[in-house]
This record gives C-alpha cells, sequence and structure tokens, in this order.
C-alpha cells in the first residue's frame, strides 16, 4: 500500500455527550483513513470544566498551544455555566484564533423523513461581534448593559465570505438577516456592508430580511433561501430552527473558520439531558469532520464517509432516537464502519 498522508489534529472531546460523539467519529475516521491511504494523528485535550479540575485552567496552554501549531481541530460540546461562572469556552476559542465565520450547512439526508424533504440551506454566521462580545457590566443596581458590537470590518470580511462562498459553489442568492428598523446604526452598518459587497457579485441576487420576519418565512417555506447571512446572535439563534428543517440538532454541522486555524464542531451543545446513555446522534459532528476532511484537503475520505453515513440513514435499520431510531451511539457508529467497508 501506498505511504500514508499523516494529519496532526487537535481533538477536544468537550463534556456531556461530547465525548461520546467524539469517540463515534474518531473510529469511524480511522476507519475511513485506512481504507484511502490517510492517518490521523490526535491530540487530545479537555476544556471547560473538566480542564478546570486537573488543571486550574478553563482553557490550558497546551491546547492552544496544539490549535496554533496543528491548525486544525475538531470539536466535541462544552458545558457553559448559565447566568455566571466562566465565559463560554466556545466563543473564547473564535476569539482568540479569530475565527470570524461560523459556516452552518443545513441539508437533508436521503430516507430521513421529515416535514420539510429536499433541504439545501447554508447559513453563514459572523462568528465573533454582536452581543457576544461579552461586554456586559452593571450601571447601577438594577440596571445592566450588555454592549453590542458590530463593525465595518468584521461585517465586511463576513459578507465577503458568504459572496465568495456562493460564487464558488454556485450558489444563487444571499438573504442578509437583519433588525435595522430598530438598531438602526449597528445592523444598518452591518446591512450598508453587505450591500457594499454585494455589489462586486452581480451573479448572487441579494435580499434583506428582518429576522423576525425570516423565523416566519422559514417555517412557512424555507425553499425560498439559499443563503442566510447573519450577524453572530440572529445566526445563532435560527441555526438551531433550521435544524429542524431536517431532523434537528443531532445532524447539522458546523466550521468555525479563520484565516489561520479552523475548529469543526457541530451545532449542538452537550446535551446534559441524554449524557452517558448511548442515546447521542454522533451524525452532526461526522459531518462536521467530513468539513474538515474537505478543509485539509482529503477529498476521498470525506466522500467515503458522507457515502457511508448516508448509506446508513436511506437504509433507516439503525438510527438513533432523535430521529425516530431505536439503536444507540455505538450501534450507529458501528453501522457507518460496516456500510463503509461493504461494496459500493
Ligand atoms: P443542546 O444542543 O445541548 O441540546 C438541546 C436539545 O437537543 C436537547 O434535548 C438535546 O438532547 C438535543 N440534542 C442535542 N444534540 C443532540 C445529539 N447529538 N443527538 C441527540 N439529541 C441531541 O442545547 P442546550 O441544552 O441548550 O445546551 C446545553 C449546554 O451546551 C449549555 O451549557 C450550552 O452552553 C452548551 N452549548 C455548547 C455549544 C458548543 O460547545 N459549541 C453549543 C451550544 C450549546
Amino acid at each position: 500500500t501506498a505511504a500514508k498522508k499523516t494529519h496532526r489534529i487537535t481533538l477536544i472531546p468537550g463534556d456531556g455527550i461530547g465525548p461520546e460523539v467524539s469517540g463515534a467519529v474518531v473510529k469511524i475516521l480511522e476507519a475511513a483513513g485506512a481504507a484511502t491511504g490517510v492517518a490521523f494523528d490526535w491530540h487530545p485535550y479537555d476544556a471547560g470544566a473538566n480542564a478546570f479540575e486537573k488543571t486550574g485552567e478553563y482553557i490550558p496552554k497546551v491546547l492552544y498551544d496544539s490549535i496554533e501549531k496543528n491548525r486544525v481541530a475538531l470539536k466535541g460540546p462544552v458545558t457553559t455555566p448559565i447566568g455566571g461562572g466562566f465565559a463560554s469556552i466556545n466563543v473564547t476559542l473564535r476569539q482568540k484564533f479569530e475565527l470570524f465565520a461560523n459556516f452552518r450547512p443545513v441539508k437533508s439526508l436521503p430516507g430521513l423523513k421529515t416535514n420539510y424533504p429536499n433541504i439545501d440551506l447554508v447559513i453563514v454566521r459572523e462568528n465573533m461581534e454582536d452581543l457576544y462580545a461579552g461586554l456586559e457590566h452593571e450601571v447601577v443596581p438594577g440596571v445592566v448593559q450588555a454592549l453590542k458590537i458590530i463593525t465595518e470590518k468584521g461585517s465586511t470580511r463576513i459578507a465577503k465570505f458568504a459572496f465568495d462562498y456562493a460564487r464558488k459553489h454556485g450558489r444563487k442568492k444571499i438573504h442578509a438577516i437583519h433588525k435595522a428598523n430598530i438598531m438602526k446604526l449597528s445592523d444598518g452598518l452591518f446591512l450598508r456592508c453587505c450591500r457594499t459587497v454585494s455589489e462586486g457579485f452581480p451573479e448572487v441576487a441579494y435580499h434583506e430580511h428582518i429576522v423576525d420576519n425570516t423565523c416566519m418565512q422559514l417555517v412557512m417555506n424555507p425553499y425560498q433561501y439559499d443563503i442566510l447571512l447573519t450577524e453572530n446572535l440572529y445566526g445563532d439563534i435560527l441555526s438551531d430552527l433550521c435544524s429542524a428543517f431536517v431532523g434537528g440538532l443531532g445532524l447539522v454541522p458546523g466550521a468555525n473558520l479563520g484565516t489561520e486555524c479552523a475548529i469543526f464542531e457541530a451545532v449542538h451543545g452537550s446535551a446534559p439531558d441524554i449524557a452517558g446513555k448511548d442515546m447521542a446522534n454522533p451524525t452532526a459532528l461526522l459531518q462536521s469532520a467530513v468539513l474538515m476532511l474537505h478543509h485539509i484537503d482529503e477529498p476521498a475520505t470525506a466522500e467515503r464517509v458522507q457515502a457511508a453515513l448516508e448509506q446508513v440513514y436511506r437504509e433507516g435499520k439503525t438510527l438513533t432516537k432523535d430521529v425516530g431510531g431505536t439503536s444507540g451511539t455505538k450501534a450507529f457508529a458501528d453501522a457507518v464502519m460496516a456500510a463503509m467497508e461493504a461494496p459500493v
């Protein structure tokens, strides 16, 4: 057999369902790599509460160094305490590595019955600004202020990312999502930047929709959309909404992209309600790993994984509970591995 190419990848299993779904994904990638002449050198690290217990840091320096060196990470979800505690690990990593674009393709899997067949949407979400800047303070007792930061630089580069993606992949339409009727300055600036960028891409139709109306429009007729271009918070909320079109949070992958590094992670969180029960659907993280394989220029391995995943959905015999099946995380992963080995 030909000499293998080895990719060094930082692995953050995360917590909650993180270790279960990332365990399944690593196993599947190892098998796909073995069949396509690609090897992975995984560099695993804790983050969040787990890391704090062991090292006294929520994001250990060795983890930062590893991502900086490897430039690619696969990440499971990390629990963020609500209304206090430490800052979100996810947001902190996105800031630290300037992962300004959050790319989330929402695409139906074959064979899976949903109320909305054949969905093929892309959400391009700004990943560093907006209310996620984490600038909150108490002005006087009983009054707090959170700063919504929108910049020309941040808005222009996310718009450029969305239009470049559309051009490269033959997408026809971009809707910038906003609330500029109320947030005239901040969302107004975002829209102005999107408009300016759109002028350089005459082949891509450009529209603007207000975010509340967008929620209604999506549920009535998601097929009218192609790419949703959003600020950070609207993108967060619309991602969960759109995941429901294709079967829920267990399915939708994501990529956090910058100019130097990239972190691939599912849209979903740590799902404490089903953690440790062999119930989580690893599809979302697996499809994030497929995005990663394309990113590191291993399309054959990516396609092998995606084809096996789609075969398991087409057969519909070994699915997890969230999508109407009765199988566990491990059995599902085994089915994907078996589909990969079966002659195509
Ligand atoms: P969640 O996404 O964890 O769960 C929402 C619902 O979807 C739950 O009912 C859960 O069981 C289900 N679900 C999610 N992923 C699933 C999967 N793979 N298979 C089957 N069902 C799945 O959202 P939440 O409960 O609001 O958040 C829990 C924690 O996760 C919070 O601490 C939050 O901050 C964190 N979070 C982390 C990330 C991240 O690491 N990037 C993203 C979102 C939320």
